[in-house]
């Protein structure tokens, strides 16, 4: 007999005993499933080369493994070739900014942050802008942006959380053409961006419980628009041979703060449990404790990719809000009660996560190119100067990351959003979240890197 022919006589058996294993599980008891004494081919997880290093995987102890902090680069002991010549038309150094908190508050310019740009366009220094914030297409933020501050951006030099997605489409690993589900503060927009980025089957919670409402038995989510499912649902009891021609999700995208949690987190959590993606059923891996992780997120489940682990944002109210890194807290919780503490695996870009600063330092060189040239005169990147407003974030991230170019990532933390000297739960600047240098706001942070360049009196 075949792995095929047995998967195919065993997995109908296996999904009607673990269904009943679920049922005990979720009325709190440990369970440990059985495989039902068969040999069952389990699928590989579709993975992405440019995520497989991406940190939050648990380890052998099921923590998250952490990069060890590499610290922030001392302020105060500069390189010896310093930016060179103030006004030099080829600088060797550039800016990295995040928005909410450092340009804008509450969708209003901070003083100085157009100023400081403008100075920057001016006289050629590279910068990009570096957001944890999505849900829109890029073109439309730079758009509002632009508006806002009054100085013409492009989405050459802009980053948002899920903009790295784009990486996942092609190539042999890429999910252009398979089917992905997707969520967001507006699952139907985060199709839009999806689709723009070239997946070409894309599917929204909505489509899910439109086409079987009884998968999320409460009151109706905010209603969404839909479409119809490509496929039909399978259920537990559906032969193995006939999924094929049942719906099948091949990875999961979370683009920005879900507002439907409670749907969500059913249906992320179905996938996450079901025989390879294949929505309504149950792996009979589950809970086996002779498997790696007790078998867990072992059976070709869909990976998970969140684009933004900020647990707190700065928002209009007095104090911080909760962000995207709330809801992966909240997935991770019910995934441990589900699993008897197993830890969920998870692919999580936006900062502070190295993929992301990689990605940005890509994104840098490149426009970094079209405004200088490659000509004579134009030396290597030698700083980058990441300011930002969230100590666990942005700072965390700069000081975290290792440049495959040698630049030096100097974290500069700003007082106008998320941290405050003295703010009640402001986050202590130790380890990985203390930064290179504290000044007041952004135009303060461009003053400080100008003169630490040798740039002092320009600005
Ligand atoms: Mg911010």
């Amino acid at each position: 007999m075949t792995p095929t022919t047995r998967l195919a006589a065993s997995v109908s058996t296996c999904f009607r005993a673990n269904t009943l294993a679920r049922d005990k599980m979720l009325r709190g008891a440990v369970c440990f499933g059985r495989r039902a004494g068969v040999s069952f081919v389990g699928g590989r997880m579709p993975v992405a080369r440019f995520y497989q290093s991406v940190t939050e995987y648990p380890t052998k102890s099921g923590n998250p493994q952490r990069v060890p902090a590499k610290g922030p680069v001392q302020w105060e002991n500069p390189r010896k070739q310093k930016g060179g010549t103030p006004g030099d038309p080829a600088p060797p150094f550039a800016f990295v900014f995040d928005i909410d908190g450092v340009l804008l508050h509450v969708s209003k310019p901070i003083p100085g942050a157009a100023e400081s740009l403008q100075f920057l366009k001016d006289h050629n220094i590279p910068f990009i802008l570096l957001t944890n914030g999505g849900g829109k297409p890029e073109a439309d933020r730079v758009r509002d942006l632009t508006e806002k501050l009054g100085v013409t951006l492009t989405t050459d030099n802009f980053v948002q959380s899920h903009t790295p997605f784009r990486q996942l489409v092609d190539g042999p690993d890429g999910f252009q053409d398979k089917t992905i589900l997707v969520t967001g503060s507006d699952p139907e927009r985060c199709r839009g961006i999806a689709l723009d980025y070239g997946f070409k089957t894309v599917l929204t919670p909505a489509d899910i419980y439109t086409a079987d409402p009884t998968i999320f038995p409460f009151a109706p989510p905010t209603p969404q628009p839909n479409r119809p499912l490509p496929l039909p649902l399978a259920t537990p009891s559906t032969p193995a041979s006939s999924l094929p021609s049942h719906l099948k999700i091949d990875a999961i995208f979370v683009f920005d703060d879900p507002r439907d949690w409670a749907l969500d987190t059913q249906l992320i959590m179905d996938l996450l449990q079901s025989h390879a993606g294949h929505l309504g059923t149950y792996s009979p891996l589950n809970a086996d404790p002779s498997l790696p992780n007790f078998g867990w997120q072992n059976d070709g489940q869909p990976p998970l990719y969140l684009s933004n682990s900020d647990l707190v944002w700065s928002a209009a109210y007095p104090l911080p809000r909760f962000g995207q890194g709330a809801f992966h807290a909240a997935l991770a919780g019910v995934w441990r009660r589900l699993t008897g503490g197993r830890a969920l695996r998870r692919r999580v870009l936006g900062k502070p996560h190295t993929e992301t600063y990689a990605f940005a330092e890509r994104v840098l060189a490149d426009h970094r190119r079209d405004l200088l040239g490659e000509g004579e005169g134009v030396g290597r990147l030698e700083s980058v100067y990441m300011v930002g407003d969230n100590p666990a974030s942005d700072v965390a991230g700069a000081n975290r990351y290792v440049s495959g170019e040698g630049t030096e990532w100097v974290s500069v933390l700003v007082e106008t959003g998320v941290w405050r000297e003295g703010r009640v739960g402001a986050a202590e600047l130790t380890g990985e979240k203390r930064p290179a240098r504290v000044v007041g706001d952004v135009k303060a942070a461009v003053r400080a890197a100008l003169e630490r360049e040798g740039w002092g009196g320009m600005f």
